[in-house]
């Protein structure tokens, strides 16, 4: 019997996010979407090479849909990892090694969210915007297509962004704008600086006994 990826668990509650991400929007993105795609892999897995791998070596190796599904499952579990229940504070400013490393790189911060909000407001279509540290260290912000990823490249992913429409049309209909101003707010940056500082990347999401 090969063994299966789950749904993991989400940081925190479906309605954790409110009122940036209504719980509706969980329910839907992390019930149904991200769900579908863990699904949809498990089914494809089956039986196959890929069977008993780690997501992001089936990520390196794989092209269409288990190409797909097993990026969606790994982008999504990064996108949910990288967020957290906003505290009021709107501004949610990075600090230490990452406010350093982003201002090393892009400037100032301000220059950063600019940069960062841009990819994401002018990607056509579905995708992700993402920071990322390249394999020469160095940061940079990468607009990619449908369920691209960073691992795909041997790039280390810090931070991802959701810019398919199922991520903000339930709350802010087709204002995606206003989805990317609000999601500031909510980012993790105590995730951001673990991946960011990690000596060597850990597996995201490995298969287990069903
Ligand atoms: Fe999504």
């Amino acid at each position: 019997m090969s063994k299966i990826f789950v749904l993991p668990k989400l940081p925190y509650e479906l309605d954790a996010l409110e009122p940036v991400l209504s719980k509706e929007t969980l329910e839907y993105h992390y019930g149904k979407h991200h769900a579908a795609y863990i699904t949809n892999l498990n089914g494809l897995i089956d039986g196959s090479d890929f069977a008993n791998m780690p997501i992001e070596d089936i990520i390196a190796r794989a092209d269409g849909p288990m190409f797909n599904n097993s990026a969606q499952a790994y982008n999504h579990t990064f996108y949910w990892d990288g967020m957290k229940p906003p505290t009021g504070d709107k501004d949610n400013l990075p600090t230490g090694q990452v406010a350093d490393a982003l201002k090393e790189a892009f400037g100032d911060f301000e220059k950063f969210k600019a940069a960062f909000s841009e990819v994401g407001a002018k990607h056509f279509g579905s995708g992700w915007a993402w920071l990322l540290k390249n394999k020469s260290g160095k940061l940079e912000i990468k607009g990619m297509h449908d369920a691209d990823t960073p691992v795909k490249d041997g790039d280390t992913p810090l931070l991802a962004l959701d810019v398919w429409e199922h991520a903000y049309y339930i709350d802010y209909r087709n204002k995606r704008p206003d989805y990317i101003a609000a999601f500031w707010q909510l980012i993790n940056w105590q995730f951001v600086e673990n991946q960011l500082l990690a000596p060597k990347r850990e597996p995201l999401m490995l298969p287990v006994e069903q």
